[in-house]
């Protein structure tokens, strides 16, 4: 009958299909297992051989199915932290109310965690439904149900090769597609960090967020003030060093994001010529990134709070204070606002008081000065900084290449540089080329060095 057939047709739809993850082989994954940690690879095989579960997840899965190099490895498996830690020589365990392990070789060392449920009822969080605490044990699927995007599920086993699938990850990585396991809304509402990962990763992949995914985000931006600021800061900073920081931010801004999820860069894009500053800064961060070098966070936050500094720098200036006071007084002000909504750690901000303090100091070179300038141990960072400024049209392009070339010099020849810095008579307005300076004739210094 026409019926039953459309009743079948109906209840086969309804009927969920057969439960399990999906298992897939190295030819459809195409992870290169060379490409994996050994340290990795040999974390899971002791806890295997122990009869755990245990596989590499998170990060390095995704990075690795689309050829990206992990940053780190972190492996997730059954076995409770007291159960890890016995069996690796260098193991330790940390965290206090989430334990997990880590296990250390030489310079890598291996984050092992025991696989976690998802969050529940019961469990604790603040008025908005933030979750406070996230601590039970749970199995694979709960360990995959409870992580943040489909592309961040993945489990692979290094043994059998195959990746474990549980919310169709591996076709939304293929696909470039971010999209979060579970209700948008409540993920968000969870942890709403979630949505300035959504727009990293999305940048980072050069992917789209999938519309259920995207679409709260608009509306819940606001949350982002409830996180604690160190955890603001540490996602702010994964998000600038990413090696697409630029696009992270065009991201924010078409969609009115930036507002609500970074309130720094709110402030920074705001000033008059902020925008070309932080553009500046953040195309030199990126292509730093991509070509692997390391960054520093503290010449970043200098960069980008600059042009606040400087604004503020002028005002205390027209109102006649000396200049050094000045900065200082602008210094405090911008420190004392960020650091209270971005928690920027005190060993970050005493670095870059130290490379915003230089900044008066390049604009004079007479020999003795220099020579102190130099033993400066954030000397290095403040001349990468000086050469923004002359980018941004700041600072005199040849006087910055002046000392970014004496920063490149060898002993010998800073000694000279500075001499025949010395030797030049005070210029009457705009610093002469150096490079015609430096033709004339030594001089002894005078007895009152010139300034330049
Ligand atoms: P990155 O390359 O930036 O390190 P990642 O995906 O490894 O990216 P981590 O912050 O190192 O990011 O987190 C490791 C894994 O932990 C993620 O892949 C994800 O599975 C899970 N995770 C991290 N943050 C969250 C979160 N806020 N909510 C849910 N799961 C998360
Ligand atoms: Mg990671």
């Amino acid at each position: 009958m026409i019926t039953d057939t459309i009743k079948k047709f109906v209840s086969r739809l309804l009927t969920p299909k057969p439960t399990g993850p999906l298992r897939i082989g190295p030819e459809s994954h195409g992870i290169d297992r060379r490409n994996v940690s050994r340290h990795a690879i040999k974390v899971c095989e002791v806890l295997q051989h122990e009869g755990y579960e245990a596989y590499i997840v998170g990060g390095a899965v995704r990075d690795l199915i689309v050829g990206m190099e992990p940053k780190d490895f972190d492996v997730a498996t059954s076995a409770t932290p007291d159960q890890v830690r016995p069996l690796f020589r260098r193991a330790r365990i940390i965290g206090r109310r989430f334990q997990l392990v880590h296990v250390v070789f030489g310079q890598e060392i291996i984050e092992t965690s025991t696989f976690r449920a998802p969050a529940n009822e019961t469990q604790e969080t603040d008025e908005h439904g933030r979750i406070l605490r996230d601590n039970t044990f749970g199995n694979q699927e709960q360990d995959a149900e409870r992580r943040d995007f489909t592309m961040n599920a993945l489990f692979y086993d290094p043994v059998t090769e195959q990746v474990i699938d549980y919310h169709d990850g591996v076709a939304d990585l293929k696909a470039r597609r971010i999209r979060i396991i579970g209700d948008a809304a409540q993920r968000y509402r969870e942890d709403p960090v979630r949505m300035l990962r959504a727009v990293r990763f999305a940048a980072k992949l050069n992917a789209t967020i999938d519309p259920a995914t995207r679409e709260p985000i608009a509306t819940m931006a606001e949350l982002i003030n409830n996180v604690p600021a160190s955890r603001l800061f540490d996602e702010m900073l994964k998000l600038l060093t990413c090696g697409h920081a630029m696009d992270c931010l065009r991201q924010l801004r078409a969609d009115g994001l930036h507002h609500g999820l970074l309130p720094m860069l709110d402030v920074v894009l705001e000033q008059p010529g902020g925008e070309q500053f932080v553009e500046l800064a953040l195309e030199r961060t990126d292509a730093r990134v991509r070509s692997g070098k390391t960054v520093s966070p503290s010449f970043l936050f200098a960069a980008l709070l600059w042009q606040q500094v400087d604004v503020r720098w002028k005002q205390y200036l027209e109102q006649g204070e000396p200049t050094i006071p000045a900065l200082s007084q602008a210094v405090d002000s911008v420190l004392d606002e960020q650091t209270e909504k971005m928690a920027i750690q005190r060993r970050f901000s005493s670095d870059m008081r130290e490379i915003w303090f230089m900044q008066p100091r390049f604009e004079r070179r007479i020999g003795k000065t220099v020579y102190r300038m130099i033993e400066q141990p954030r000397f290095r960072a403040s001349c990468d900084f000086l050469q923004l400024r002359a980018a941004a049209g700041q600072f005199d392009s040849v006087l910055a290449q002046w000392w970014m070339d004496l920063a490149n010099a060898n002993d010998e020849k800073r000694a000279e540089m500075i001499e025949d810095a010395a030797a030049l008579p005070r210029p009457a307005g705009q610093p002469a080329d150096p490079a015609k300076r430096r033709r004339k004739p030594r001089r002894k210094p005078a007895a009152a060095p010139p300034v330049i």
